[in-house]
Formats: structure tokens, C-alpha cells, sequence
């Protein structure tokens, strides 16, 4: 039987990939829904190549680009809803959640309301509410699959033992372009410096958050609610050449790794797949041409966003929509040039430090944080 997939976020890296790895699927997908936030003409040609039932985009502008492509009819979404307006309309059995941030979260937590699967990329929507999506996510029957390759890693490794069995959890991390960089060079990084990542080819929010090492950050957080694991369970290991995705060590000291070429589409496909596996279109891994592996500590004196995951992996509450929104912010103003590449952090760091925590915040309590992290970054740039 065909099975139907909508993909929040399709014109974005996560996005395209996915669309590359269901058409390699023969033909045992269907596309029902494409949505994107702002990539009009982009999310239309997509649109007629995979003719989906409906397309939905966020903003109002690129809505007459995205009409003026179609070259079919279908139902058409835009507006700050539409996102969560597509997820309603269309039949389908598995969600691709790629929005870039936290933008896709009232989509993925109707998702989850409806007990559907959720391929889940965007690692923000559960470090700002993984309090309410993990929760729900068990009351309906939906089923969480990370497409993040860390954790996709983790989620394979896990199978190899009982939960009651682990011991704790590496999350690799490529150190991004800056790991050998001194503090006295890292005050000068340029955006195009940051934009430069030495393994993954990314998108650029991803990749400003890969040399900030926040992206890590966001793993921490991520892989404590996916996995219902204590934060000093996580252990981060720096692994430049992004060969061992993650690995998790048993009570009995075996260490259970997934390596595989740094190409998305494998943790994607798998995501979509499990629990069988198919092949893939990512090439395969040449050990003998990497002949070496490495691992460092992460310096967590010239990274100080990797602290900022275990505090809020630790405290919960509010911290985690904090965290996110003001480094979304901060990274906007780093591309716009308006602050230095370590103001990214410094800033996070002092909205975590100043706002009014909550233990056990609504969605409106985590919506109303978020709002608060953006204006207080903003304003901030000039403290
Ligand atoms: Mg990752």
C-alpha cells in the first residue's frame, strides 16, 4: 500500500533532501503537502514536480510567486497559519518537520495530536517544547523519529540493548571551522567565515550554529527529552571528520556507534522507513580511505554555548524557548552584521540569565518566553 508524506519546511536543505529520498522510495510515496515559510517560486516547482493535494506558505509575499508557478491546481494555504491549516486538510502518515527554528511548532504539535509519524529535523520545536510534544506524542500513539544525524544515530545504537541498560550517550560533534581557531582570531570571524563548515553541507542557520557549537547545545537539550535521558548521561565528544554519527555506551561498557558518510539523506530515509531500511542514495563509507578516526574534548572555555545546553537540559521550565529564540535572534543580527560572532553567545547567556523562569509553562507561557528572548537580544545588541 502507498504511503503519504508532507514535508513542513520542503525548500529548505532538510527539505529537498527529503523530496530526493522519496522520489528514490519507488514510487511507494505519495507527496500529499508541501510547505515552506518564504521560497514561493522554489516550493511551486517542487509543487508540480511532486504534485501534492495542497502547498501552504507562511508569508504573504511570496504567495503570488508560489501562484504564479503552478502549473496544476491545488489547494493553497499562506498566511501565518498555513502551515497548521495544511496539516488539518490533508490525509497523511508521516510529517517531515523541517521548518528552520521554532516556526513549524503549532504544525508538528497538531501532528502529534493526530498520533501520526514525525520525522523530526527541526531540534528546536522539542528544546522549546519538548514538555508538551514528548507528552502528547505518548498519549496519541505518535511516533517521534529524529532525522537529526546525531540522534538519528542514537535512536539506531538504542536497539542494540534495554533503556534500563544505558549508561550514557556521545553526541560527536565536527568542532565546526573555528575548532583550532584562539579566542583572539574567533573575535574577528566574518560571516562567510562561519558560513564555511568543514563536513556538512547545511543550510546556514544550522551552519552558524554548528561554528557556535550551539547547535550541540541544542542536541543536549533535544537528546534528554527523544531518549528520557539525564543530562550528565550525555557526554559531547569533538570528531572532526563526522564519520561516527553518535554512540551509546551500555552498563556493560560496550560502546554501539552508526557511522555512514555526513550525507542527510540516510537519517532522513531511515526516519521515513523505519523499521526496515532500503537503499539510499548517499554514497557509501570508504573505511579504508578515512583510515583514521579522531576525538577531542570540546574547549568549552571558546565554546560557551555547549554550557548553556547542560543548564537548560537541566532546568527545564521556560529555559529551553528562551535558549532558542535568543540564539535565533542573535545569529539574524550576526548575518545582518549588527553584532561579533561571540556576541551570539554572550547574548543567549544573559537572556537565559535574566528571564522569568517558569517550571512548568502552557504554550502561551512558552510562546510569550520566546517573544520575550527575541526583544530582549535585540535590544541588547547595543549593551
Ligand atoms: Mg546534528
Amino acid at each position: 500500500m502507498q504511503k503519504q508524506a508532507i514535508i513542513l519546511g520542503s525548500t529548505g536543505s532538510i527539505g529537498c533532501n527529503a523530496l530526493d529520498v522519496l522520489a528514490g522510495l519507488n514510487g511507494e510515496w505519495n507527496v500529499m503537502g508541501l510547505a515552506a515559510g518564504s521560497r514561493g517560486r522554489e516550493l511551486g516547482r517542487q509543487a508540480n514536480r511532486f504534485r501534492p493535494q495542497a502547498v501552504a506558505i507562511a508569508s504573504a509575499e511570496p504567495a503570488s510567486e508560489l501562484k504564479g508557478e503552478l502549473s496544476y491546481s491545488p489547494e493553497v494555504y499562506t498566511g501565518p497559519d498555513a502551515l497548521l491549516r495544511l496539516v488539518d486538510a490533508v490525509p497523511f502518515d508521516t510529517a517531515v518537520c523541517a521548518v528552520v527554528g521554532a516556526g513549524g511548532l503549532a504544525a508538528t504539535l497538531r501532528a502529534a495530536e493526530l498520533g501520526r509519524r514525525i520525522a523530526l529535523a527541526s531540534k528546536e520545536i522539542l528544546v522549546v517544547a519538548g514538555s508538551l510534544l514528548m507528552p502528547l506524542a505518548r498519549r496519541t500513539g505518535a511516533t517521534i523519529i529524529p532525522v537529526d544525524s546525531e540522534h538519528s544515530a542514537i535512536f539506531q545504537a538504542l536497539h542494540a540493548g534495554r533503556r534500563s541498560e544505558v549508561r550514557k550517550v556521545y553526541l560527536t560533534a565536527s568542532g565546526g571551522p573555528f575548532r583550532t581557531w584562539s579566542v583572539g582570531a574567533m573575535e574577528a570571524i566574518t560571516v562567510e567565515d562561519a558560513l564555511r563548515h568543514p563536513t556538512w553541507d547545511m543550510g546556514p542557520k544550522i551552519t552558524i550554529d554548528s561554528a557556535t557549537m550551539m547547535n550541540k547545545a541544542l542536541e543536549i537539550v533535544e537528546a534528554c527529552w527523544l531518549f528520557d535521558l539525564r543530562p550528565d548521561q550525555i557526554e559531547v565528544v569533538v570528531h572532526p571528520e563526522s564519520i561516527i554519527h553518535s554512540l551509546v555506551e551500555f552498563c556493560d561498557g560496550s560502546m554501539i556507534a552508526q557511522l555512514g558518510t555526513p550525507d542527510m539523506r540516510t537519517p532522513i530515509q531511515y526516519a521515513l522507513t523505519y523499521p526496515a531500511r532500503q537503499p539510499c542514495p548517499s554514497p557509501p563509507l570508504d573505511l579504508v580511505q578515512i583510515r583514521e578516526l579522531k576525538f577531542h574534548p570540546p574547549d568549552r572555555a571558546r565554546f560557551p554555548a555547549l554550557g548553556l545546553g547542560y543548564d537548560v537540559a537541566r532546568r527545564g521550565g521556560t529555559s529551553g524557548a528562551v535558549l532558542n529564540a535568543a540564539n535565533e535572534a542573535a545569529v539574524d543580527m550576526f548575518r545582518e552584521g549588527a553584532i561579533a560572532f561571540l556576541d551570539i553567545a554572550r547574548l543567549t547567556e544573559k537572556a537565559l540569565r535574566e528571564h522569568e523562569f517558569k517550571e512548568s509553562p502552557t504554550l502561551d507561557e512558552l510562546l510569550a518566553a520566546d517573544r520575550w528572548a527575541r526583544q530582549e537580544v535585540t535590544r541588547c545588541k547595543v549593551c
